[in-house]
């Protein structure tokens, strides 16, 4: 993105590290923005009080969309108690939190949403790097489904995922950047447990988090010492 501001967005929003992020990154960007936050069956619906607080306090648009249909047709251990959530990676293949379809869903939805409000810029929070494998978070599943709504809707939709090639520790130096970085390790739920801020502290999602951020903490401290 060019330094110059201009038109309206929409974030896909969930209330954790990567989509606030985004939306911070978003009204750095565009002039006028809304979030989606969408119900889809998730272990813990504090998610969306969570997102919902956030939106609030950045000042943008709130619109809560119910897509529980999602739990119904596909197995995931983020959905369903009764599976057991892989606590590593499988060597073969994803882990089970893995929601069969969630970003097909969510962008599909988004676009429609994004449609109604006349806006074409729709951002995701979405990763290739440092996560689980999941493949609809891949850059080209991301390429695909933006062609796939512009044929769907006839539209000019442009999907923006500014986290595509971060890893967690670039996610927080964006966010520092951004001037949010207290914002985004306080008032934000990334924790599988459903605690926000720094979480349980040992779920795969705390983990990842925790690292990204010790990384950056490092990094940060690394160039301090450099200058002196
Ligand atoms: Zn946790």
């Amino acid at each position: 993105m060019n330094a110059t501001k201009g038109g309206k967005a929409l974030v896909v929003f969930s209330g954790g590290q990567d989509s606030s992020t985004c939306l911070f990154w978003a009204l750095r960007n565009f002039d006028e923005v809304h979030t989606v936050t969408f119900s889809y069956g998730q272990r813990h619906h504090k998610e969306v009080s969570v997102a919902r607080a956030l939106a609030e306090k950045a000042g943008v648009d709130f619109h809560l969309v119910d897509l529980s249909f999602i739990s119904g047709i596909g197995t995931s251990s983020l959905t369903d108690t009764a599976v057991e959530m892989d606590s590593v990676k499988p060597a073969d293949t994803f882990p089970n939190t893995f929601v069969p379809g969630r970003n097909m869903f969510f962008l599909g939805a988004a676009a429609v949403y994004a449609r109604e409000l006349g806006i074409r810029h729709i951002i995701t929070g979405v990763s290739q790097t440092d996560y689980s494998g999941y493949p609809d978070c891949r850059d080209t599943f991301i390429k695909s489904m933006n062609v796939t709504l512009n044929l769907a809707m006839e539209e000019q939709f442009v999907i923006h995922a500014p986290l595509m090639w971060l890893d967690k520790a670039g996610t927080w130096a964006l966010a520092d950047e951004l001037g949010v970085l207290d914002i985004i390790r306080n008032e934000t739920l990334t924790c599988y447990n459903g605690i926000p801020g720094d979480g349980c502290g040992h779920c795969p999602a705390c983990t990842l988090r925790r690292a990204g951020l010790e990384k950056y903490q490092e990094s940060v401290k690394g160039s301090k010492r450099e200058e002196q």
